[in-house]
């Protein structure tokens, strides 16, 4: 990428090393495993790519936007099982920023090497999109929160040690009364449920349940109320690393097809040769390349401290969107070879299509862009 530092090069050449070195052997067949493989969490962890958001005091390496975007580019080229418990190792110590020193320090550096997982609960049943409207409750007694409800659709939610979530602590308020808690999940009264997923499987989706779960003051995150801000905040980074993980899967899939065509030859000449074939290649690649512009753009705003909401959201509808498409012509372009489970492709198009949804759905980025660019007032329904 042209506007890629020194640094972030240097860090690109590691990831790629690193993905190459301990994470290629065997990816193909950890995409079908119902969970992310234990040794390739200890080797994310020893090469502290799972503390990529988490201050350095608590054993975290901590990176700049752009760089956690090549992190997600590179492994996810190269295995894509970890993509999502890589999502909530940034997106939740994002989160523990506003958490009391007392549970960073008990939590964080595990978080970094790996020995305990977290997971992310924001979606319910029947409000995914609308997220605002969750019903799960947090009530306030003698300085305990008692949760109930049901956190569905979470991510690592079978193998997660903890879950970050929201909460509803004053009914009736809108966005303004909710509120993010820490909770260990062995704490009683938790319960979990898989959900038997096309793609994404070692991300093991998951209801889970709370039934008068008690945690003490120390598990809020932020204060009350600020919870569905902080969550939209940590959105406007994890958008754009899913689309950059999803890119990985298309750049993979590019790799693979344009070798393939030189060598595969159909009516006297190798496919390639046909332009029909030849110009949906140069389509998936400009595709893939307008979609990391995007995304490496949003990102490198983050850095600057410059607004990316709208850039985010642009990123995530579009490069989704065109990760899908591209893996899908690329498999076509393999034939029924492509159709097989023993190619990486098919596995890859489901993944891909997990990713449309997750973080965030076409209709609600376009949702994003247009309130960001007219005003709240000009968007039918948010
Ligand atoms: C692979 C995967 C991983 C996930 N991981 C997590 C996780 O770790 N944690 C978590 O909390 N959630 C997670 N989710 C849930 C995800 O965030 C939600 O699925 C998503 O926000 C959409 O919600 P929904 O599925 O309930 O769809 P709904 O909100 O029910 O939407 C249904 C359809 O209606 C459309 N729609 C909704 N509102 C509008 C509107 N105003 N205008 C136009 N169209 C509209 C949507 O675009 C969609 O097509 C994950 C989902 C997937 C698929």
């Amino acid at each position: 990428m042209v506007f890629f530092t020194e640094s972030q090069q240097k860090f690109r050449s590691e990831v790629q090393e690193f993905a190459a070195k301990e994470l290629a052997r065997g990816a193909k067949e950890r995409a079908k495993l119902d969970h992310i493989s234990e040794r390739i969490i200890k080797k994310l962890a020893e090469a502290k790519l799972l503390g990529l958001t988490t201050p350095s005091k608590h054993g975290g390496r901590p990176a700049d936007s752009v760089m956690i975007g090549i992190m997600f580019e590179e492994v996810c080229k190269v295995d894509f099982s970890p993509m999502l418990l890589l999502l909530s190792h940034v997106m939740v110590p994002l989160m523990m920023n506003w958490a009391p020193e007392e549970l960073k320090e008990e939590w964080l550096p595990k978080l970094a090497r790996g020995e305990k997982l977290v997971c992310f609960g924001n979606t319910e049943p029947d409000c995914g999109s609308d997220a605002t409207a969750i019903r799960t409750r947090a009530v306030y007694h003698q300085g305990n929160y008692v949760l109930t409800g049901e956190k569905t659709s979470v991510s690592v939610g079978m193998q997660a040690d903890a879950m970050a979530m929201t909460a509803v602590t004053k009914e009736g308020a809108g966005a303004r009364g909710i509120t993010c808690f820490f909770v260990p999940l062995d704490m009683p009264g938790v319960s979990r449920s898989r959900f038997a997923d096309m793609g994404c499987i070692p991300a093991g989706r998951a209801s889970i349940f709370l039934n008068d779960v008690r945690v003490a003051s120390k598990y809020r995150i932020g204060g009350e109320g600020e919870g569905f801000v902080k969550v939209m905040t940590g959105f406007d980074i994890t958008r754009a690393l899913v689309v950059l993980a999803t890119l990985g899967l298309a750049e993979a899939s590019l790799c693979e097809v344009s070798e393939h065509v030189k060598r595969k030859t159909l009516f006297g000449s190798p496919i390639g040769h046909f332009e029909g074939v030849a110009f949906k290649l140069a389509e998936c690649a400009t595709w893939i390349e307008a979609s990391k512009l995007l995304s490496y753009q949003a990102l490198k705003l983050r850095d600057e401290g410059l607004p990316h909401t709208k850039e985010t959201a642009m990123a995530k509808w579009f490069g989704a969107e065109s990760a899908v498409n591209v893996i899908q012509e690329i498999l076509l372009i393999f034939g029924a070879d492509g159709y097989a489970q023993r190619n990486a492709i098919e596995q890859r198009l489901r993944d891909a299509i997990g990713l449309q949804i997750g973080d965030g759905t076409a209709e609600i980025m376009k949702l994003i862009i247009a309130r960001e660019m007219m005003g709240s007032r000009f968007v039918p329904v948010m």
